[in-house]
């Protein structure tokens, strides 16, 4: 289960400025397409929209079939799990942060989802931005450690359907790569979209969707864009 579908999908924030100019694209169960293009494309839309933060003005955008207008918010919001580029924590421990979203999650569990993301050893602590009446001060974690927090918490819920948004700062290649090989390990059998900023990082996508102004300027695989130039 899984399979997105948007079909001839049109949207605007405002009238008269279309910021999706007809969009078709479809993600067989369990694949991953990657979509990249310049900043203002229409990028993050396409995730806003699949959410339900907002309703297409035309075409339609479907789940397994099915229209996500006929869709609870409750049962969107368990397909789908979202990975952001900047992930914003809550004031409590880390281990609070994984499982929020599946707070039926055993301890077992938690811990688990935090070692595949390679922050197991600090699932007690609190964030910085924590301090206590006692003063103790929250333990200060870098973009990368963050996006793991969000990485384990993907594990935990395990939605069918993911959204990567790759993160546009600068990670230092240790970070970047110990972070890829994580999304690797959440992506796997799960359908994908991943809004990539860079060609660089999406090679084993099935599909690369370039998005220019709105509309699909080329798609295919990585090689054969690599070929297109
Ligand atoms: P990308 O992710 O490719 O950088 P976005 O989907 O974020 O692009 O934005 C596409 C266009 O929509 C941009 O021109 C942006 O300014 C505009 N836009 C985004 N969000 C809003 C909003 N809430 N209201 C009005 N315009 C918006
Ligand atoms: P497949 O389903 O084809 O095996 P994957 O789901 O493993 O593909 O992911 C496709 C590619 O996209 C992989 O190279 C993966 O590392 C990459 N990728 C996934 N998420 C991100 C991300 N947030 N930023 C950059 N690259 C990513």
């Amino acid at each position: 289960a899984g399979k997105v579908e948007f079909r001839d999908v049109r949207f605007a924030y405002e009238p008269n400025r279309q910021i999706l100019k007809g969009i078709s694209f479809e993600v067989p169960a369990g694949r991953t397409v990657a979509i990249v293009g310049p900043s203002g494309a229409g990028k993050s839309t396409i995730s806003r929209l699949l959410f339900r933060f907002y309703d297409v003005q035309s075409g339609a955008i479907l789940i397994d079939g099915q229209d996500v207008r006929d869709v609870t918010q409750q049962s969107l919001r368990a397909a789908i799990g979202m990975v952001p580029q900047d992930t914003v924590l809550f004031n409590d421990t880390i281990a609070y942060n994984i499982r929020y979203g599946r707070i039926d999650a055993s301890d077992e569990e938690v811990r688990r989802a935090a070692e595949l993301a390679q922050i197991g050893s600090f699932i007690e602590s609190l964030p910085e931005g924590y301090d206590t009446m006692v003063g103790e001060r929250g333990l200060k974690l870098s973009g990368g450690e963050k996006q793991r927090v969000a990485i384990a918490r993907t594990i935990l819920k395990a939605p069918p359907i993911l959204i990567l948004d790759e993160a546009t700062s600068a990670l230092d290649s240790h970070t970047e790569q110990e972070i890829q090989s994580a999304l690797d390990l959440v992506s796997r059998d799960r359908t994908t979209i991943v809004i990539a900023h860079r060609l660089s990082t999406v090679i084993s996508a099935d599909e690369i969707i370039v998005l220019k102004e709105g509309r699909i300027e080329e798609r295919g695989t990585h090689a054969a864009l690599l070929r297109m130039g």
